[in-house]
This record gives C-alpha cells, structure tokens and sequence, in this order.
C-alpha cells in the first residue's frame, strides 16, 4: 500500500464531466489499496471571478475579507470532489485547510505553511476514507483564513506529501507533463521525461506556471518525489526529481507576463539613495525583480526596475509619498512588458548560449529593454508587442 497526494488544477475540474474525471482517477488508485490525499484547487476560473467581484468594490479591498472570499472557491470544490467519490463507492471526506492542520503566518494572500498538524488527516486516512484538502488555504496564529498566494495548490500538495511522507505527489493539470516552453503558445515545444529540481524552480520562478515554485522548493528541500501529469490522458508525464546526468545548457523557455517597469529620472548619485529606495519598496513587501542603473552623468542618475503589475500602484504611490526623501525628478512606469528567460544547470559552462538567445531576437526583430542573468538563466525584458515572437524565436534557437 503506497500513500499518495494527488492534486487537480481548476482546468481539471472546471465542470461535472471533469470532476467525475478526476474522481475516476482517484477511485482507481483507492481501488489499487492506496492511501489517497486529494487537493483541489477552485473550479476552472472561479478564482478569478472572485476577484473581480472583490475589485469591484473597490481598490483597497480588506486583505482578510479578500482570503475569506478566495479560499471559497476551493471549499466549493472539495465538497463536490468528496460527493463525487462517494458516489462512485468511494469513502471519502473533504477538510478546509484549517480543519487539516494547515497552519500559516499571518501574512494575507502570500501566506507561508509554517505547520501542519496532521492528526486529523491521519485518523481519517486510518478510517480507509479518502481526505480530500482545499488547496491554496490555510489558517493564521489568530485563527484568521489565509491564502498562499495563486496557485499555491500546487504548495499545499507538496507541504502535504513532505510532512505524511507520501511516496509520491502528482499533480494532475491540462498537460501532460512540463515542456521545453508553454505548449500553448510554443507549437514546437518539446516535453521533458525527467527534469531537475533547480532548473523547475528556476522555470516556475521565471513564469512556467506548470507549478508553483514553492512547491518545486519545498519538493526539493523535503525530497518529494513529484510527477506533472495530464487529468485527461493517461501517460507518464514529466518526473521532478534530482537528476544526476550532466546538465543540460538550456532546459526551457518561460514567460512572464505578470511584469511592470518602473523609471525613476534626475536620481541624487549619493550613497545610500540606492538602499532608501528598495529598502522602502521591501517595507512594502513590493517584490523587485530586475534593476538596471546606468552610468550617473555629472550628479545626477536614473534607475528602471521591474515589479509584479498587481504591486505596481502601490510602488508609484508610495515612490510619490516619499519622492522628497528619495530625491528623484520624475517617475513613469510601462505595464506592457514581459520577461523571457531561458533556464539551464548547464549553461554557466557553454559561454555560446547568451550570444544565441540575443541572436534570435534580433532575427526576430525584437528590441531588448533590459537584460539579467544568473548561473542557470538569462532574462530580457521585451515589449508585450514582441511577447510571442521573442517566446517562439528563443525556443527555435536551442530546441
Ligand atoms: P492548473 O489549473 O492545473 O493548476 P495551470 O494553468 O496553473 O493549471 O498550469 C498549467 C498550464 O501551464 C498549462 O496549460 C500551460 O499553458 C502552462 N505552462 C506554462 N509553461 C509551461 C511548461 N513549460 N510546460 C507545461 N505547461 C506550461
Ligand atoms: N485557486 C487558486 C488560484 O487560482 C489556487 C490554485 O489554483 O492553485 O490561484
Ligand atoms: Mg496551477
């Protein structure tokens, strides 16, 4: 008897015939003698239909009420999941992330697991019956509903196989497996068997929304065995794990386009104007992404830096309040930007690889706004006009 999480994506249960799907695929396994943990997340879009009722509200919107909301989604589905594996013979129960021990700080919308108490889950698991847990959610040291930012399912379903130390998690999406680029947008895209823990991270962090990248980290750090499969065909998909071969150059391709730039003109060149600036933006919990500073010309500078779009207005409002403080002349900022960045273990050792990923773009025509790079990945910043042509040009250049 093998204890296993599987988790479905919305897309996977977006309507009762998926649902049922899904159900089918947990009841074999359950059939099989296993131990089954079922996370779900919200039924297809739901999620962000909530949202925009929230948002129409207003724009300064309660953070705890916006989780209260959020986290209903997901409760919508665990009931229907556990109705339905019932009907199919299969016991089953269906907890809230509170009512499985899922204990998280207090920070709303990009909570951190910090415990799990598992007891309850146990004795049910003990019962024979199949938990099915509300991904995505979990409960604050004052007993407040938490969200862990979106997509978190993915989070819930590792932090669960690492703490029951389950033999596997399997997180049944769309597709069927993690690919060299979207195989949405990237026609040609090609799937990976196996794939590294680092080099997911680094594509999940750079905009692969296969996963969660912090399940991919917490899937690394725990030693869980994860697996992306396809909900509606049934096949191997791509196995997360350490790989131990000689690394690849480049692995993949993702896409962000969940990024904004931010300008600041006429900035004081001074000591320490830099670390007001950011140390202010971290205050606000405003994540920072790429920065680039050009040569100061006499005493003054400027700076571009990128942000996620939701946070964008936050950080021009708070810029403003303090442009006094941080003494810049002006700001302007640009929300038509995405990042495409390529990933690899193995391309700090293959010095051809940058000079490619540029190549390609300039064949392609596409002008690069801002360039970073690490170990594992290089990423430019190209208008959200080139998006697709840059996505496309850069795969054909190493795949
Ligand atoms: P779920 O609802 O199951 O959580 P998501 O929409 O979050 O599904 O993630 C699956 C989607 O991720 C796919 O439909 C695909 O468009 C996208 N995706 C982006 N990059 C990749 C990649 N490298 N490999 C596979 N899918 C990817
Ligand atoms: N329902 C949440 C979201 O849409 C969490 C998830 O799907 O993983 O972001
Ligand atoms: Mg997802």
């Amino acid at each position: 008897m093998a204890l296993i999480v599987e988790k479905f994506g919305g897309s996977s249960l977006a309507n009762i015939d998926k649902l049922r799907n899904a159900a089918s695929i947990v009841a074999a396994d359950y059939k099989k003698e296993n131990q089954l943990v079922v996370v779900v997340s919200a039924q297809g879009d739901s999620t962000d239909h909530l949202v925009e009722q929230a948002e129409a509200i207003g724009r300064r919107i309660s953070p705890r009420e916006m989780d209260v909301l959020l986290s209903t989604g997901e409760q919508a589905s665990m009931a229907l999941m556990a109705m339905m594996l019932m009907s199919m013979g299969v016991p089953a129960v269906s907890l809230c992330g509170w009512q499985a021990g899922i204990r998280t700080d207090a920070l709303h919308s990009k909570a951190r697991i910090e415990y799990i108490d598992t007891r309850r889950i146990c004795a049910e698991l003990a019962q024979d019956r199949v938990v099915v847990v509300a991904g995505f959610q979990g409960i604050s040291p004052s007993g407040d509903i938490t969200t862990i930012g979106r997509g978190g399912s993915d989070t819930t379903a590792v932090a669960l196989a690492a703490v029951l130390e389950a033999d596997v998690c399997r997180i049944y999406t769309d597709v069927d497996g993690v690919y060299s680029a979207d195989p949405r947008v990237v026609q040609n895209a090609v799937r990976h068997y196996e794939i590294d823990y680092d080099e997911m991270l680094e594509l999940a962090s750079q905009g692969a929304q296969v996963l969660h990248n912090r399940s991919v980290e917490m899937a690394k750090r725990f030693g869980v065995q994860l697996e992306v499969k396809s909900s509606f065909i049934n096949g191997v998909g791509t196995r997360v794990r350490e790989v131990v071969m000689e690394k690849r150059s480049v692995s993949g391709v993702a896409r962000d386009q969940n990024v904004a730039l931010v300008t600041l003109e006429g900035l004081q060149d001074q000591p320490g104007n830099i670390w007001r600036l950011f140390s202010g933006l971290t205050e606000q919990k405003i994540n920072v992404d790429i920065i680039l500073q050009p040569p100061a010309v006499g005493q003054q500078t400027s700076i571009t830096f990128s942000v996620p779009r939701e946070s964008l207005d936050h950080a021009v409002e708070m810029l403003t309040e303090h442009r006094g403080d941080l003494m810049y002349e002006s700001i302007s900022v640009d929300d038509r930007v995405c990042k495409i960045s390529i990933v690899g273990a193995g391309m700090a050792s293959d010095y051809g690889v940058a000079s490619r990923m540029f190549e390609s773009l300039y064949q392609a025509g596409v002008n690069v706004r801002c360039v970073t790079t690490s170990e594992i990945k290089i990423s430019v910043i190209v208008s959200e006009e080139d998006s697709d042509r840059a996505f496309i040009a850069v795969h054909d250049a190493f795949f």
